[in-house]
């Protein structure tokens, strides 16, 4: 087996002070501390039939069978005809639960409710170890190692190749079981655990072994019914675990060829993939490579990661719309409505930490902190709860989304649980290769770090995330390599000390700082990384942007459902960082113009926008001065051009920044120039707009500290902390100092002017091009949608002649602009307008307008559940917009939001259920009746 470049610790090595990790942490081992085991084991019980001590099962998926389901063996199912079932994935939520219990025993933060932990995974663990004993005793199966909370007939069943509907999924269960028993015995110490965990899969093998490799691949290609979760590598872990090298060869059973032989050659084969079935079973490769030494693996593993992280990968780290992957390179291209399913994201980080862990390569330290911080912490909901998780399924993207949360009983539900108790997993990493001790910070989370084994301690204290920076008590004697991870986002800088001096260091955003010396305990690290709000464009569309302040990204409060504007080109400095002040508010949001903005990982109920659009109407540039924010006083260096749009909507602003920020001035200088050729090229700019766009970056402030002077964007000078002590420093000369500054200003504008127009654009045009103004005939409604078609009216004034305009709507032809207002009905279009003049000056303006006038429509159906009862099942269709929620309202209740299929008893007279649904852009369904019959 290779050896790791850089091991986690245990989970009881690192404990976590109070912070917003431990917020989510803390109330969910309260779940785990009051939550009995009785009705995680009750689904297991029913189905061999002990007695289930009167206890509940937890819901959702993890529900008892249907009352006539029978736990079948392998040939006795009768065929769905004949038999009704109910809750397949029943024993998933269990496993996870399990899991839960063993991590959060390992790191409890004190010894009672280790304790107590310890005492809940051994009564769950004996629980299932009577359950597979009278499993075994009853006769029925293939094999005395066989557990699961259903007969084995779905096992058998998926050899038959059928879909999911008639199955669902049985070896992503068994994954869950196996996994929750194997982190019984690795962090909770139950042998027992391990012994059955083992029977398992012997049982596995016995199956699996017989078949051909044609049927096993088509059994794994099925969707949903195919999926194994990791099975491949909880069969690893029992091959290192108990040294039995067939569990080696049952890992393999499961391997999908098709994937792997595609990717490991470099084929992008994602596209329409289900995200979590896939994403599971990339760790189970990786063990395989390090058992078998097989290539094949790693190549897979490595290429799928760099197919989806950053292709794929939204600002909060999740991937997949509907559970899908999207086509290669699409984030902005790929937003639905249900985009980033929390179980992928689970898996993710756990890749991540493994890929780190072999190759030491900080772009997966990056990924887990952006995934950890932003999509995992916000997924849980800032609520207490004795039953309910209280995840998210999705966490979507899309404008005015709102979180899934609670999930008892589903898939997120499961490794949610997980989730939230694990947080000190992957702060630090070790190595002792060669007899050299190096130790990373990978993440600045306010903990105590205990190496026993080399005697060292570290103590981080920081406010992180809300603070760019940490403060590590070292006690450490001799050498020691000390890696302070430098993360993607630090723009401006970052600085260290120890014991309060100065240290050099070559902090490379996305690298390592190497501390190595010889160190005495007590020592004090401090490393400053000054949080930045930045604008973040995604990747396939530089118009769609996410803020983040350092690790968080920010979410814009809004009910709004189609995208909130941004304008904030007059603040962005050289590094693409935004000058301007954020000052958190009390209920723990900032206010940003008119956005109300909250971190990803409050765990609120709020609506919100994860992206949006940027729309400066003007070409502008931060001012010169002290600061370019709108509270310095700096006019912003705005040159009155209209921020005109290319064909494909990219904007100048969009084209200038679309990489995010620059080096230096020069750089920025250059690029403007270089952007003023391409738009007057293609005839969107006059030569004299060129020129004023010239003069107005020339005038900015961008990329000039307060000298006046041109600076490179990693300068010590413009860390905040840094230019408050030069400014202290050097406060008595101050107002002697600041006339020779502004001669300087001046001097180098007129320089830097000279020079860029010197080679600005030839005079392709003169004058400039067409103005066109399009105005809607009224205001769309609060959710950003019209209700009716809307009406734009265009209009457009030339200096040269009368103008010729035309319009195109999405990808249609180019119509005439007639003196009739344009008509738009259903859908999200895009209206492009171009004006040319008589010199053939040409101009294009884009709107991007949402309209819905159709509310969505309602389908009630009722199943008859015996004499007395009835299950409801609402499902709502709106094509345009998309459903928003269904209400519904029975006889003794108020409306309620309507999530999964409910129940209702029959009584002796009919009943009228009411329901409605709304669409996300507003629309109201009148409200639709179900009558009910009487009982009998
Ligand atoms: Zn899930």
């Amino acid at each position: 087996m290779p050896e790791p470049i850089a091991e986690p610790f245990p989970l009881d090595a690192v404990t976590l002070h109070d912070s917003v990790f431990t917020r989510a942490r803390d109330q969910m081992l309260h779940l785990a501390r009051v939550y009995p085991v009785d009705r995680l084991l009750a689904v297991f019980r029913a189905n061999a039939g002990l007695d289930t001590r009167g206890a509940l099962p937890p819901g959702g998926w993890e529900d008892f069978g249907h009352p006539d389901e029978q736990a079948w063996g392998p040939d006795e199912y009768p065929g769905r005809e004949a038999a009704p079932t109910a809750n397949l994935l029943r024993g998933h939520y269990a496993g996870h639960f399990l899991s839960m219990l063993a991590l959060a025993h390992a790191g409890a933060p004190e010894a009672g409710l280790k304790a107590a932990l310890k005492g809940k995974v051994d009564e769950m663990v004996e629980g299932l170890r009577e359950v597979q004993e009278a499993l075994a005793a009853s006769g029925r199966y293939s094999h005395p190692g066989f557990l699961a909370a259903y007969g084995e007939w779905q096992f058998s069943r998926l050899e038959g190749l059928a879909p999911y509907g008639e199955i669902w999924a049985p070896y992503y269960t068994c994954h869950k079981i196996m996994a929750g028993l194997l982190d019984a015995y690795r962090h909770a110490g139950s042998r027992t655990a391990l012994e059955i965990a083992a029977g398992m899969g012997r049982w596995v093998h016995g199956r699996l072994s017989v078949l051909s490799a044609d049927q096993r691949r088509d059994m794994w290609a099925l969707y949903i019914a195919g999926e194994a979760g990791g099975m491949n590598e909880v069969l690893c872990d029992l091959a290192v675990l108990t040294g039995d090298k067939q569990f080696v060869e049952t890992a393999r059973l499961f391997d999908l060829d098709s994937l792997l032989d595609a990717t490991a050659s470099g084929r992008d084969v994602l596209d329409g993939m289900h995200a979590n079935q896939h994403a599971a079973t990339l760790l189970g490769y990786l063990a395989l490579h390090d058992l078998t030494g097989e290539a094949r693996y790693l190549d897979a593993v490595v290429n799928i990661w760099d197919m989806l992280v950053p292709g794929r990968t939204y600002a909060h780290g999740g991937s997949g719309e509907n559970e899908l992957w999207g086509p290669a390179g699409a984030v902005a291209g790929d937003i639905g409505n249900r985009n980033a399913e929390t179980c992928v994201t689970y898996n993710m980080l756990k890749l991540a930490r493994a890929l780190f862990g072999r190759t030491g390569d900080p772009r997966y330290a990056d990924y887990y902190e952006r995934a950890v911080t932003n999509q995992v912490l916000g997924s849980r909901h800032d609520v207490d709860s004795d039953d309910s998780p209280e995840v998210t399924y999705m966490f979507p993207v899309n404008p005015g989304a709102l979180r899934e949360y609670d999930n008892v009983g589903t898939c997120c539900g499961g490794t949610g649980l997980e989730n939230h108790v694990k947080y000190q997993d992957s702060v630090y990493f070790r190595s002792v290769r060669g007899g050299e001790r190096a130790l990373w910070v990978n993440l600045y989370v306010a903990s105590t770090l205990r190496w026993a084994e080399q005697d060292v301690r570290v103590v981080q204290e920081t406010a992180y995330p809300l603070e760019g920076g940490s403060r590590l008590l070292v006690d450490a004697t001799g050498d020691l390599d000390l890696r302070l991870r430098v993360p993607g986002w630090v723009a401006g800088g970052c600085t260290v000390t120890v014991d309060g001096s100065p240290v050099a260091v070559d902090a490379v955003p996305g690298q390592y700082i190497s501390l190595r010396r010889d160190w005495v305990p007590g020592t004090v690290v401090e490393i400053s990384m000054p949080l930045a709000l930045r604008e973040v464009p995604a990747p396939d569309d530089a118009s769609l942007v996410t803020l983040e302040l350092g690790p968080t990204v920010l979410l814009a409060r809004s009910a709004a459902t189609t995208w909130l504007p941004v304008a904030a080109a007059t603040w962005r400095r050289l590094d693409g960082t935004l000058d301007v002040p954020l000052n958190r508010a009390d209920d723990g949001t900032w206010r940003l113009g008119d956005l109300v903005l909250e971190p990803a990982w409050s765990g609120s109920d709020a609506r919100y926008h994860m992206y949006l659009r940027r729309t400066d109407a003007r070409i502008a540039f931060a001012g010169a001065g002290a600061g370019a924010g709108p509270d310095a006083g700096a006019e912003p260096a705005d040159s009155g051009v209209p921020n005109v749009a290319r064909r494909d909507g990219g904007t100048f602003l969009d084209v200038l920044w679309s990489d995010g920020g620059f080096a230096s001035r020069p750089e920025f200088l250059r690029a403007v120039l270089r952007t003023a050729h391409e738009f007057v090229g293609l005839g969107l700019l006059s030569a004299a707009e060129a020129r004023d766009v010239l003069r107005a970056a020339a005038r900015s402030g961008v990329g000039r500290d307060a000298r006046g002077v041109g600076r490179d964007a990693r300068g010590v000078g413009r860390d905040a902390r840094g230019v408050g002590r030069d400014t202290r420093d050097v406060g008595s000369i101050a107002d002697g100092a600041e006339a020779a500054r502004e001669e300087v200003s001046r001097e180098e504008n007129a320089r830097e002017e000279a020079t860029l127009l010197a080679e600005a654009p030839a005079a392709v045009l003169t004058g400039s091009a067409p103005r066109v103004e399009v105005v809607p005939s009224k205001m769309p409604s609060v959710t950003g949608w019209y209700h009716q078609p809307a009406e734009l009216t265009v209009t457009a004034r030339a200096d040269a002649g009368e103008p010729t305009v035309e319009v195109r709507v999405d990808d249609g032809p180019w119509q005439p602009a007639g003196a009739k207002p344009l008509r738009l009905g259903d859908g999200v279009h895009t209206v492009t307008v171009r004006a040319v003049d008589s010199e053939e000056r040409e101009r294009h303006v884009v709107r991007e307008v949402s309209v819905d006038t159709t509310p969505p429509v309602t389908t009630a159906t009722a199943r008859r559940l015996g004499p007395r009862g009835v299950e409801i099942n609402l499902a709502a269709t709106d094509d345009v917009s998309g459903v928003d929620s269904i209400r519904w309202k029975g006889p003794d209740t108020f409306w309620a939001t309507f999530r999964e299929p409910f129940t209702r008893a029959l009584g002796d007279e009919p009943q009228v259920i009411e329901f409605t649904a709304t669409d996300r852009a507003g629309n109201e369904e009148p409200i639709r009746t179900l009558e009910l019959p009487p009982a009998g």
